[in-house]
């Protein structure tokens, strides 16, 4: 949509083609239904890193803003740097977008899978179910496989690797991790603040800090989905991950961060609880121990421990990774067509010209935080203005 309007602003003819019934379903179910349209902070990339830069570097965050501020959307910075619609609505987001293609003539075809492209003389033909189409240039921006439903099944790859170009294998990111059910019976509903790390043994690997949600299959929540990228890959290549929760920050013994953290020794924390334990033995009976610090459920999982054993339960909690959920609860693609393939300046095929892309569709995904919206909307932006211009210039 951001391609589209700018293609248009920057004079061209547009026509969206989109396969669902209607056009962008994934911006409404964003953010818990409160769409994190872009970050204020560090960029947080992962796949083509350079890619990733180089396009916010040609088209940064405050002009992802000014566009839809133009539009008329009205946005807050919340906490981690994201931006948020001020009303809380992703319906807002997609609202502005549908009532500026509307304004500036757009047309928008849905229900329209696009099932194959071929390269013409004169530009490009466009197969979809019921209608063949003609056009100078195309942008090619169909998303990923995450999200069920709401992403494609593989089949609008196949579009550009018709054309020539390379699929980097997609791989669910932003998801669940998967865990021994037995390390995680009886606390499943429970939602806890905790530092995250996952360990090559013991060997910290990667961290993340905010609000873990136990489930009956594993962890979830944003900081278990920033490091399922990283499970995923130590599966991938034969490893078996562990995770350890460090719940001191839930007992209010260290700050609470809702954000990546360094990899530090998970079990740094076990002497400070080991301390606050022994302290609370004073004033109360063993049984109680844990109440009025940790949820019942956490609290009757651990009773009866010796000291040590509970200490070290609530600063290093062990669950063995065996797996990532799929890409049916990913929010996010890694992998994808090879994004050093496009022209970062323009986001025009190095291999076809006259052809564009941008968002997901390509090798870059971000971190939970706004960032995959951003790309999306920032490398859209590119895309359009290079193709309405590439026209003109033909
Ligand atoms: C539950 C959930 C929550 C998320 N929350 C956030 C968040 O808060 N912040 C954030 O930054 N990111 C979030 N994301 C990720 C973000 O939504 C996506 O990365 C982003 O929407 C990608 O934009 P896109 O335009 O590239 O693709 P999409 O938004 O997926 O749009 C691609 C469109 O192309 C259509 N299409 C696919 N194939 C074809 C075809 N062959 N022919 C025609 N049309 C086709 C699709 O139907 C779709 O409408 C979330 C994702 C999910 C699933």
């Amino acid at each position: 949509m951001t391609a589209a309007l700018s293609a248009s602003k920057h004079g061209a003819a547009v026509t969206v083609l989109e396969a669902a019934p209607r056009v962008g379903r994934k911006i409404l179910a964003s953010g818990n239904g409160r769409c994190n349209l872009a970050n204020l902070g560090a960029m947080r990339y992962n796949g083509d890193t350079a890619l990733a830069e180089s396009v916010l570097g040609v088209c940064p965050v405050g002009q992802v803003l000014a566009f839809f501020h133009g539009l008329g959307l009205m946005t807050v910075e919340e906490a981690g740097r994201r931006v948020y619609p001020a009303c809380g609505q992703a319906a807002a987001v997609l609202d502005v977008l549908r009532l500026a293609l509307d304004q500036q003539g757009v047309a928008v075809v849905c229900d329209a899978p696009v099932t194959r492209l071929e390269k013409t003389k004169a530009g490009f033909r466009i197969y979809t179910s019921q209608k063949t189409y003609e056009a100078r240039a195309v942008v090619a921006a169909c998303g990923g496989m995450a999200g069920g439903k709401l992403g494609h099944d593989g089949g609008a790859y196949r579009l550009l690797t018709g054309l020539g170009h390379t699929l980097v294998s997609p791989r669910p990111a932003l998801t669940a991790l998967v865990t021994e059910k037995k390390a995680v019976k009886g606390l499943s509903g429970l939602r806890l603040p905790a530092r995250l790390t996952i360990c090559d043994g013991t060997k910290p690997i990667e961290a993340a800090q905010g609000e873990a949600l136990f489930t009956d299959y594993g962890v979830s929540g944003v900081c278990a989905m920033q490091l399922s990228r990283k499970a995923g890959e130590m599966l991938g290549s034969g490893k078996r991950p562990m995770l350890y929760l460090d719940f001191s920050s839930m007992l209010g013994l260290v700050p609470r961060v809702y954000d990546r953290v360094d990899a530090n020794d998970p079990f740094a924390n076990v002497p400070l609880l080991l301390a606050c334990l022994k302290e609370r033995q004073h004033n109360l009976p063993k049984e109680a121990l844990l109440t009025g610090l940790a949820p019942r459920l956490l609290a009757e999982r651990l009773k009866g421990l010796p000291l040590p054993e509970m200490a070290k339960a609530l600063a290093a909690f062990p669950a063995p990774v065996i797996g990532v959920r799929g890409m049916e609860n990913a929010q996010v693609t890694a992998g994808g067509i090879r994004g050093s393939e496009f022209d970062s300046r323009t986001m025009q095929s190095r291999k076809c010209p006259g052809l564009f892309a941008a968002g997901e569709m390509l090798d870059v995904d971000g971190d939970c935080g706004g960032y995959n919206l951003q790309f999306a909307f920032a490398s859209g932006l590119i895309a359009g203005e290079s193709a309405a211009r590439s026209i003109r210039n033909a």
